[in-house]
């Protein structure tokens, strides 16, 4: 027997092999959760000239109380500045200009006297502003002015490459005139089942046939990684049906395969003669629970995934060893996926590197981990239950409640 592969070896073997594909172009509607392909420094000040925050009106704030005494003034109106208008004019001293919010502040002015703390009246459709204002309160230098640049300034990198474009950066290219943005173009995942037991989830039951439950969650967690999934129908346990899944597989020009079960020792073994034929593919055993045995390497040079094939080993092999090798070639910045837990339960292991599933509640300075039950790697419940695997680190036979684990997250906590 080969000697057990650690689980950071087999991940940083996979990481090596593979590469972020390729940027595209898309318009700005259509860039949502997608990667961002290079750093985008921004050609313009935001905003792009001084304007006012408020309704109002822009005056010098030194007009805002009479000369020696407390006593706020009445300035005459002389301008009157819109939204996207362009004042060129002076503002002279003792004069006001009624003011739109967003609108440019002439020069001269100091501040901005929101309207509610004058006594106009600001009536609605009235289209001229009053001959004069009075003021119910002094102002100070700068008040209610957004300053050109006070959001970002001309050469600032507003996202970095590898970013996924939420909505606030979407609003962002927008308002620096990037219309279109370069994005890493999606990884194409073909996902394959096989096996004479496996009917469709839409199918009746007949006696010891199971649903395809592999392919739906896989191609679940390859769409929430960013990737687009293509789920093939199921092959037969047969080398003919076998081997046309996998060319039709390869026909599609995907960026990565991934297949499950065929890969314990014991499974029909046509996958591997499949996957021997096909491609170049090491048969590991790695040392995790579940998900021991595990097939990678490529397919007519596509990355490709045998996954272990009870569902819970599926998804977590996929979590653990999967997910990071999408992300790299999603172009995807890793980012921290463990926070430590407290373990409610005492929990056992067999030495391997093990993940628990557990549900993870907060308290005041900690957060705890219950176990979601029953541990089997065919019981996908535990997985319906878990936010996390509480990891219980390779030679550890048994973890009591209280001690504190890593717990890789498997959904963002609230
Ligand atoms: P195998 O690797 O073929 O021995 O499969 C291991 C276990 O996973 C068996 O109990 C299979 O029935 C189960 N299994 C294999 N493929 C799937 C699938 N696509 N969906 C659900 N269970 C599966
Ligand atoms: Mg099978």
């Amino acid at each position: 027997m080969t000697p057990l592969l650690n689980v950071d070896s087999a991940l940083e073997n996979i990481l090596a092999s593979v590469k972020t594909l390729p940027a595209e172009t898309v318009s700005l509607a259509e860039a949502h959760n997608r990667v961002i392909a290079d750093d985008v420094v921004s050609p313009i000040d935001l905003p792009a000239f001084d304007n006012s925050a408020m309704d109002g009106y822009a005056i010098h704030h030194g007009d805002s109380a009479e000369a020696g005494q407390a006593q706020p003034a009445t300035l005459r109106v002389n301008m009157d500045i819109r939204a996207g208008d362009a004042p060129s004019g002076l503002l002279e001293r003792g004069c006001a200009a009624r003011i739109m919010t967003g609108a440019p502040i002439p020069p001269g002015c100091t501040a901005v006297i929101p309207v509610e703390d004058t006594d106009d009246e600001w009536r609605k459709g009235e289209d001229s502003p009053p001959p004069e204002v009075r003021l119910r309160r002094s102002l100070d230098w700068g008040e209610n002015i957004r300053r050109a640049g006070e959001n970002i300034e001309a050469g600032e990198t507003i996202v970095r490459a590898g970013t996924v474009a939420t909505p606030a950066v979407i609003g962002m290219l927008a308002g620096i005139g990037c219309a279109k943005v370069g994005v890493i173009r999606q990884p194409k995942v073909v996902i394959l089942s096989s096996g004479d037991e496996l009917v469709e989830a839409h199918q009746a039951l007949q006696p010891g046939k199971i649903r395809d439950t592999n392919s739906y969650t896989l191609a679940a967690l390859v769409r929430r990684s960013g990737g687009i999934p293509i789920r093939l129908p199921i092959a037969k346990d047969s080398l003919d049906s076998i081997r046309k899944l996998y060319r039709r597989a390869l026909d599609i020009n995907p960026d990565m395969i991934i297949s499950t079960a065929g890969v314990s020792v014991g499974a029909a073994d046509l996958v591997r003669v499949v996957m021997d034929e096909l491609g170049d593919i090491d048969f590991w055993r790695i040392n995790m629970r579940p998900g021991k045995p595990l097939a990678y390497g490529t397919l007519r040079g596509v990355p490709f995934f045998g996954l272990p094939g009870n569902p819970v080993s599926t998804m977590v092999t996929y979590e653990v060893l999967v997910q990071p090798a999408l992300a790299k070639i999603a172009g995807r910045k890793a980012r921290a996926r463990t926070i430590r837990a407290i373990v409610a339960d005492d929990l056992r292991s067999d030495g391997r590197r093990s993940y628990n599933r557990v549900r993870l509640t907060r308290e005041t300075d900690r957060v705890v981990a219950h176990s979601t039950g029953i541990q089997s790697s065919g019981a996908l419940m535990s997985m319906v239950l878990a936010d996390g695997l509480a990891i219980i680190p390779e030679g550890r036979a048994q973890v009591a409640a209280g001690e504190e684990l890593s717990v890789l997250l498997l959904r963002d906590l609230g």
